[in-house]
């Protein structure tokens, strides 16, 4: 599908394309993108240079190279993963996020052990071979709890892959899970840079405790996905270039990038919108940079724009993640405002990706969908 094309440049707080003509530039973008695509890495300079100043024909040329590397790997095929948002308790208060503590305004829900499983149940019926299960930090569900948990369903769904998106957790914690039989974990950076990353959190979060994190999940074996929202407050293109430097380094198994989408009861609430361009173009340079990457077309990218995940996959994204959830909480688990899909039942949003999918060439296929280095 052709991209659309914009003749304007994109350009991030900071950053200027300096006296450079237009058809300089673009020429120089090319040549990064190819040197990306020869050699998997990029200098920090290099980065920045291609996020500041990228014209939607860079975009459709990025997007053409990440598309074929999406197709040697994948074939037409897009990879589901049921999202099961069981709590939106949190003990936290990072300053994007809709369920944060302070937010007096959230109504809370927890969902037993029993409903998660009945989630599961619906989910493997119509298709489903993994289950992400996903909270704010909420320690009521212990490590024991959790563990037992994911025992229950690796026995009655022994074919499915197990994803866990509880936020941070102590090495013991995460080991006793992955024991249990927890295949994946997902915790996104967020950001590369601790000043940036302070400007996101509370004092009482710390960015050297997630880095700590993200380690101990890869050192424990677990294909672990990192990430981080496009267009954050405070965010500049020599962030981005660091976090693609983040990226390169630490090889997560997946990246969820979207675009950042504000709250209307967090501090950030008058802050703009991420740029959807951005967010495709930045999924295209990480498909570039790390061929087999798990990659999804996130809901937020499908919240910003109609079309956003049919683009997303057409960019070079090569994972779908649903709502597998109870129909009655979904508006409870609001991250930000105008979340999609909050009133469908899952038969009917698999069927939906099906077509939407199906639309663009592409089929969903009911593979596990495990990393492979291949
Ligand atoms: S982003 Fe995660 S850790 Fe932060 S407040 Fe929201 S749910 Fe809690």
């Amino acid at each position: 599908m052709p991209m659309g094309r914009l003749s304007s440049f994109f350009s991030l707080p900071g950053i200027s394309a300096g006296k450079k003509g237009a058809v300089m530039i673009q020429e120089e973008n090319k040549q990064l993108i190819d040197k990306l695509h020869a050699q998997h890495s990029l200098t920090k300079p290099d980065w920045i240079t291609l996020i500041s100043n990228f014209t939607d024909d860079d975009r459709a040329y990025a997007a053409d190279i990440a598309r074929e590397i999406a197709q040697s790997k994948f074939g037409n095929r897009v990879f589901i993963r049921g999202i099961v948002e069981f709590s939106n308790y949190c003990k936290n208060d990072c300053l994007y996020c809709g369920i944060r503590r302070s937010n007096g305004r959230a109504q809370r829900y927890r969902l037993t052990d029993d409903e998660i499983l009945s989630c599961c149940a619906e989910g493997y019926e119509i298709g489903y071979r993994t289950f992400v299960l996903q909270s704010g930090e909420d320690m009521t569900y212990t490590a024991d709890r959790i563990a037992a948990l994911v025992r229950r369903i690796k026995a009655d769904f022994p074919d499915c892959a197990v994803t866990l998106s509880l936020g941070e957790r102590e090495y013991d914690e995460l080991k006793q899970m992955k024991e249990a039989g927890a295949d994946r974990y997902l915790l996104r950076h967020e950001t590369a840079n601790q000043q940036h990353y302070e400007l996101l959190h509370p004092a009482a979060m710390s960015f050297s405790h997630r880095m700590r994190c993200l380690h101990d999940l890869k050192a424990l074996g677990y294909q672990t996905g990192a990430g981080m929202m496009i267009g954050a407050p405070y965010q500049t293109a020599e962030h981005l270039a660091e976090d693609m430097l983040f990226l390169r380094e630490f090889e997560p198994h997946m990246i969820g990038m979207g675009p950042f989408l504000p709250h209307q009861d967090t501090p950030f609430a008058k802050e703009p919108k991420g740029s959807y361009e951005l967010t495709l173009f930045l999924l295209s340079l990480c498909r570039i940079m790390l061929p087999n990457v798990l990659l999804p077309a996130t809901t937020a990218l499908g919240t910003i724009h109609p079309l956003g995940r049919e683009q997303g996959i057409l960019a070079g994204a090569n994972v779908i993640m649903p709502n597998l959830s109870p129909t009655a909480v979904r508006k409870k688990y609001m991250l930000y405002d105008n979340k999609i899909c909050t009133e469908d039942r899952s038969a009917d949003c698999r069927f939906c990706l099906h077509q939407r999918m199906k639309a663009i060439g592409y089929e969903i296929t009911v593979a596990r969908g495990d990393y492979s280095d291949d």
